[in-house]
């Protein structure tokens, strides 16, 4: 018998899937800060007449940066100065590490479940 029965192969599954749990786990050690949203930089022409901006070639204003998000639906944006920008993208790349690592793990029970149908189909 030994590996060859369903409940030895169900055991390996296991333990292979408990293997990429345990690195989902040590890269979630690694993610501080988490943020949803996205950052912009953009500049801009205000309008009034004689400014700088309207002359040829222009010379905008800014840069200025936002920070955008979805609230409900509703679009959000607080402007930002540089570092902060800065600050913020490297937790808003967390934010998609988290959500690379969420996409791993759930992606592990997928393939054990289908393993598991695979092998009790008829
Ligand atoms: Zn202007």
């Amino acid at each position: 018998m030994g590996s060859d029965t369903p409940q030895a192969q169900d055991g390996l599954a296991e333990h292979a899937a408990s293997q990429e749990i345990d690195q989902c786990k040590a890269l979630l050690g690694e993610i501080g800060v988490v943020l949803r949203g996205s950052i912009t930089e953009h500049l801009v022409r205000c309008g009034k007449k004689g400014c700088r901006c309207q002359e040829t070639p222009p010379r905008l204003h800014g840069p200025y940066f936002d920070w955008t998000r979805k609230v409900r639906g509703k679009t959000r944006t607080v402007r930002l100065t540089r570092a902060q920008a800065e600050l913020c993208q490297r937790w808003i790349e967390s934010g998609r590490q988290l959500n690379k690592i969420i996409a791993t793990w759930e992606g592990v029970g997928l393939e054990a479940a289908l393993k598991l149908r695979d092998r009790r189909a008829p």
